[in-house]
């Protein structure tokens, strides 16, 4: 079975995830944004082997520490879309903005489309991508173990911002509706920021997307 855990990083308390197989222990990391110091600490207290980096999109706080990381434990960076691309070129300007440490460039090993699978130890997860918040934002779905790790796409009572560079507000609601809604409303979803909920419970009460 698929284990995770959550650990905010960053400023910006970004989720960033380990998720693991059970079986092998080989681990990947979702979005680690920054203090690499505190997710290494994790790894090593879980026991896990730390296999791959995954990332859903190129924003500073999911990002920030995805070249440092790689380079010093030789991973490959898989996803996000190429269409995020010019966000991972603009990682040096946003750490700057926010007052993040320098962000080290980098080039994913693989970019990410929609219907691909990302594999760790003996765990398939399902990709899907969702544009809007940027163009090249992906999630990542364990069918079996009904969760999904959806960034800044959708949060317990809001839904992620359109009003950066390329961001697309019927988009997003589109990416909501036809690629996350259909995971099923028992699906628990990891957020980018602040707490987990279902997609039937945001069905039901969230005032961007209830309703649809
Ligand atoms: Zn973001
Ligand atoms: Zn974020």
């Amino acid at each position: 079975m698929l284990q995770y855990q959550t650990i905010p990083v960053t400023p910006f308390q970004q989720n960033c995830s380990l998720v693991w197989c059970d079986q092998t222990m080989d681990a990947a990391v979702i979005d680690p944004g920054g203090d690499l110091d505190v997710l290494l600490a994790a790894v090593k207290k879980l026991g896990l082997n730390l296999k791959a980096i995954w990332l859903t999109h190129a924003h500073i706080d999911h990002a920030g520490g995805t070249g440092e990381l790689a380079e010093r434990l030789q991973l490959p960076i898989i996803g996000p879309h190429e269409g995020d691309q010019f966000w991972i070129d603009g990682l040096p300007q946003q750490s700057a903005m926010f007052g993040f440490p320098p962000a080290k460039a980098f080039t994913p090993t693989r970019w990410l489309h929609d219907g691909d699978t990302v594999s760790i130890g003996n765990e398939a997860l399902n990709v899907r991508h969702c544009p809007g918040h940027t163009p090249g934002h992906v999630v990542f779905h364990a069918p079996q173990a009904k969760r999904a790790f959806v960034g800044d796409v959708l949060f317990a009572g809001s839904i992620g911002r359109t009003d950066f560079p390329q961001g697309n507000h019927q988009q997003l609601i589109d990416s909501i509706t036809q690629r996350l809604w259909p995971m099923g409303d028992d699906t628990v979803f990891i957020p980018g920021h602040g707490p987990e909920s279902t997609f039937g419970q945001e069905r039901r009460s969230n005032p961007f997307v209830g309703g649809t």
